[in-house]
């Protein structure tokens, strides 16, 4: 009782700051800015910011939502990445019987929320990212007990299906239905999931594609949307039936 309780807590923990670690992540990613270079600092002053200004959510608030150097309002969207990656954290800490698989699968969804916030800003999903959860996957699913040749199997298929999709359709419709990160992203996809998880995450990403398209062109107008989030939150619920199941 003792124990699940400081384990919850030690997991909403890690979770809070892994999502604060992915909001500089994909703001480094995006502006090609080193993640190992130098410490945080405010996107609008470039100040850097004291240990205090760094605490997750807390700080948010300790602050009004503004910077402590420029007093320019920071946006609500980090303390909610926080908030949520703390959620998908002890969640998949719940999921799963063996703590390190539960551990590195959390890194997983760490560099997930990352990619997520990079397409829904940019519309883009970095490679650099996407290839980084390759050696996490790798461990969390050694401690998972999962076959490592099928997992490299199904990523293969997953990317190259991807890539062959791609060229039909542009081929019949002349147009790109998947961008190259979407494709890369499958294969790491393919790869993380299991193939009894698989036509789980395809028809989830696929519901969830056509939802996020109409909601893209109902708020901006925007016949191009990004495919990322829905085949992001598809691969996390796979990893976290995965665990369950
Ligand atoms: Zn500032």
């Amino acid at each position: 009782m003792i124990t699940n309780i400081i384990m919850n807590i030690l997991f909403i923990i890690l979770g809070l700051v892994g999502g604060s670690f992915a909001s500089a992540l994909s703001y480094r990613a995006l502006n090609d800015i080193s993640i190992s270079k130098g410490r945080s600092f405010c996107p609008k002053c470039k100040e850097t910011l004291d240990w205090k200004d760094l605490i997750p959510v807390f700080s948010w608030l300790k602050n009004k939502g503004k910077c402590s150097h420029c007093k320019n309002e920071i946006s609500p969207r980090y303390p909610i990445i926080e908030l949520a990656t703390a959620f998908i954290f002890v969640t998949i800490y719940h999921a799963y019987d063996s703590f390190f698989a539960a551990l590195f699968f959390c890194i997983v969804a760490t560099l997930l929320v990352a990619l997520t916030a990079c397409d829904l800003e940019k519309k883009l999903l970095p490679i650099q990212i996407t290839y980084l959860i390759l050696p996490f996957a790798f461990i969390a699913k050694l401690f998972s007990g999962d076959g490592i040749f099928s997992a490299i199997l199904l990523g293969l298929i997953c990317h190259y299906g991807a890539k062959g999709m791609k060229i039909l359709h542009k081929k019949l419709r002349s147009k790109d239905a998947l961008g190259e990160g979407d494709i890369h992203f499958l294969g790491v996809a393919g790869f993380t999931i299991t193939i009894e998880l698989l036509p789980v995450f395809l028809v989830a990403s696929g519901s969830l594609g056509i939802l996020t398209g109409l909601l893209w062109k109902r708020i901006y107008n925007e016949e191009e949307f990004p495919f990322g989030p829905a085949m992001i939150v598809s691969l996390l619920l796979c990893i976290i039936l995965h665990g369950s199941i």
